[in-house]
């Protein structure tokens, strides 16, 4: 647990983006409800002068304005990194407006307890920000204490300081404790997703990816953009099984996966639609790269050792229509029934 401050690059920033987005609507009404209970600290103001307070009424009252600018961006902006920001300085905002109202009261002594209840508030907004923010937005709660001192003279600080500073403490804890149950949760998330579209033997994807890049029968990737489709099939598979037997056979089919993922880019797509068939789709590859990576692949593959025999494959190559992706899948079926009608272990193009 709790490997979530171990996270780095796009890996770090997908986590925090999704944390952002499942604290979202929760953390939208932690600012709102924190921002008007703040406000509602007027009727203790009113009771300590005694009289209706009107001198705290705008320090109180201020906070409306970051409020009202928080809900105006926050309807459009999804960026965790400006709205946890952003979050976090409305609530120091809180607490500066809580210390420009205490300038005005008579008694200062209640001010420990204001600085407890604005603590809970920074616990109930930390959970969607990360981590690293939140310890540091907390840490200057202590900060923010110290400076007003400077000219709010508090009469009982030390006070105020034993019993903030371990809030502090636990606050951050209890924000790391969840920080990594959510972190587990993340990964369970993302192991299932891949459990679905992922095939158990081989580590590449399955058909049930295939709604992520076609919608309609059409690829989702940039419009108007070359994409061409590799379809394999090794050649002689059944006398692999036969002669070996099954498993030995799975051996052969990891090892043809794993040349095939050493041969293509990051941005292709390699499935294995039948049983000793793979589909590679190229997105951004003309054919005559593509062809050159199908070549690649089948030389690879016959020099692979795989530890059971020596195998080949042949290869079919087809170019996107941009009109159904079904159409290139169907052609570079027909270049590899070609490629093995003519004697296997080669690459055809469709003409
Ligand atoms: P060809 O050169 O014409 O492709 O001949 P082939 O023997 O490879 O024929 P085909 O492509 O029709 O072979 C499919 C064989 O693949 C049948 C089946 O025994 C084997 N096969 C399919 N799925 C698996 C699998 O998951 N593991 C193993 N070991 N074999 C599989
Ligand atoms: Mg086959
Ligand atoms: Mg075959």
């Amino acid at each position: 647990m709790n490997s979530f401050l171990k996270l780095k690059g796009a890996d770090r920033k997908a986590f925090l983006q999704s944390k952002f987005e499942y604290y979202r609507t929760y953390n939208t009404y932690a600012v709102i409800v924190s921002c008007l209970a703040s406000i509602t600290y007027f009727i203790s103001d009113c009771q300590l002068f005694g009289r209706f307070a009107w001198e705290t009424l705008i320090p109180r009252c201020f906070i409306l304005i970051p409020l009202t600018i928080f809900l105006i961006i926050n309807t459009k902006c999804r960026n965790y990194r400006v709205m946890t920001v952003l979050t976090e300085l409305i609530v120091h905002m809180i607490m500066w407006c809580t210390i420009w109202a205490i300038v005005y009261l008579p008694d200062k002594t209640h001010a420990s307890e204001g600085f407890i209840i604005m603590q809970l508030v920074f616990l109930a907004i930390s959970f969607a920000a990360p981590f690293e923010l939140s310890t540091l937005s907390n840490f200057l709660i202590i900060a923010n204490i110290l400076i007003s001192n400077t000219f709010n003279h508090y009469e009982n600080l030390d006070i105020m300081l034993s019993l903030g500073l371990p809030c502090v403490i636990g606050i951050t804890a209890t924000n790391y404790v969840l920080c990594g149950v959510y972190h587990d949760n993340y990964t369970t998330k993302h192991q299932l997703q891949d459990s679905l579209v992922l095939d158990p033997l081989t580590r590449v994807y399955n058909r049930h990816k295939l709604p992520d890049i076609v919608k309609e029968g059409t690829f989702t990737f940039d419009y108007n953009e070359i994409v061409t489709i590799l379809m394999t099939d090794i050649d002689f598979f059944k006398d692999v099984n036969d002669t070996y037997g099954h498993d030995k056979g799975d051996i052969v089919l990891k090892n043809v996966a794993q040349v095939i993922k050493s041969c293509t880019r990051n941005g292709d797509y390699i499935f294995r639609w039948g049983g000793e068939e793979f589909v590679i789709i190229m997105p951004g590859c003309p054919i005559k790269q593509a062809t050159l990576v199908a070549e690649r692949i089948r030389s690879n593959v016959e020099a692979s050792d795989n530890g059971i025999c020596p195998i080949t494959i042949s290869i079919g190559v087809a170019q996107y229509d941009q009109e159904n992706y079904q159409n290139a899948i169907s052609q570079a079926d027909k270049a590899l029934y070609t490629a093995k009608q003519s004697g296997r272990n080669k690459v055809v193009c469709y003409e």
